[in-house]
């Protein structure tokens, strides 16, 4: 029961792993299609543009040109030009591979001006957990120095994180308040500390199988398999890092038919109230 993180290191590897975007959705079970009131966490791009090629954290991925010069990266990893770099860029800048871990479990942060009182008593609950169940500490900064988490209010139906692990300097983590829970930050505090989505890890096949043909194009690359990442354990249908197996119409073309399902056919809703054992397996293991 783990997940996938993030290898500290990256290799120059040329491990072919596509994807980019992340979640939507929603889900439910088997014998209903009513959708559960979970959201999972996404960036609500305002435009598309294309899916290019890009190395990030020394693997190669796919990325989706979005609005205002931005990148997304499975869903709700929200990239900058300079956070990766073009496949033939590679040779001369190699710092840019490194996902780091916070030291010590220690993450700094900071709220952006105009976060409000209900994002702040999520982020509060969500750090708790991180504090409570994995001896996170969460250190709250007043300067722009060194490395740390803007925590960010948006408006417009994102939650999302700018790095998968410590980015260095300043990274953020933006959520609308009135669109996601508590659990939603959880999730988003797992990207920023290196934890990327369940769905994705290697051996993924041997326990569900994702219906790429109900998937639309922009957003397949999003339950492709890292081949660069780390798993261990098996696969945890608990995991506040999978998505649902059914997915919004921005996601999928049919919603009757699951995104992902169980080897039985059978599928499950998105977990975001608890770190999950394999959620703390995978983070003991990183950390
Ligand atoms: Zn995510």
């Amino acid at each position: 029961m783990k997940k996938i993180n993030f290898g500290k290191f990256a290799l120059l590897a040329i491990f072919a792993l596509g994807f980019a975007s992340c979640e939507s959705n929603e889900e439910n079970n088997d014998s209903s299609q009513e959708q559960s009131s979970i959201t999972d966490e996404i960036y609500n791009a305002k435009s598309t543009g294309d899916l290019i090629d890009a190395v990030y954290q020394g693997k190669i991925v796919q990325l989706l040109e979005i609005e205002n010069n931005k990148y997304l990266y499975d869903g709700d990893v929200v990239l900058e030009r300079n956070d990766f770099l073009l496949p033939d860029e590679v040779a001369t800048n190699k710092g840019v591979y490194d996902g780091g871990t916070w030291p010590n479990r220690t993450v700094r942060w900071k709220f952006a001006s105009g976060v409000s009182q209900s994002l702040k008593d999520k982020w509060a609950s969500a750090t708790n957990t991180w504090k409570n169940e994995l001896g996170f500490t969460f250190t709250q900064i007043t300067t722009t120095s060194g490395d740390y988490i803007l925590v960010q209010q948006n408006s417009d139906g994102s939650a999302y994180s700018t790095s998968i692990g410590r980015k260095g300097g300043q990274q953020i983590i933006s959520v609308d308040p009135n669109s996601f829970s508590t659990g939603n930050v959880i999730h988003e505090i797992g990207h920023a500390v290196g934890l990327i989505h369940e769905q994705k890890r290697p051996d993924r096949d041997t326990y569900i199988t994702v219906n790429y043909s109900n998937i639309r194009p922009n957003w397949r690359s999003q339950y492709d398999k890292c081949s660069g990442c780390t798993s261990n354990g098996t696969f945890d249908f608990n995991s506040i890092m999978l998505y649902g197996a059914r997915a919004s119409s921005s996601v999928v073309y049919n919603t009757s038919i699951p995104a992902m399902t169980k080897k039985n056919g059978s599928t499950w809703n998105a977990q975001r109230s608890y770190l999950s054992s394999g959620d703390k397996a995978a983070i003991n293991a990183k950390y």
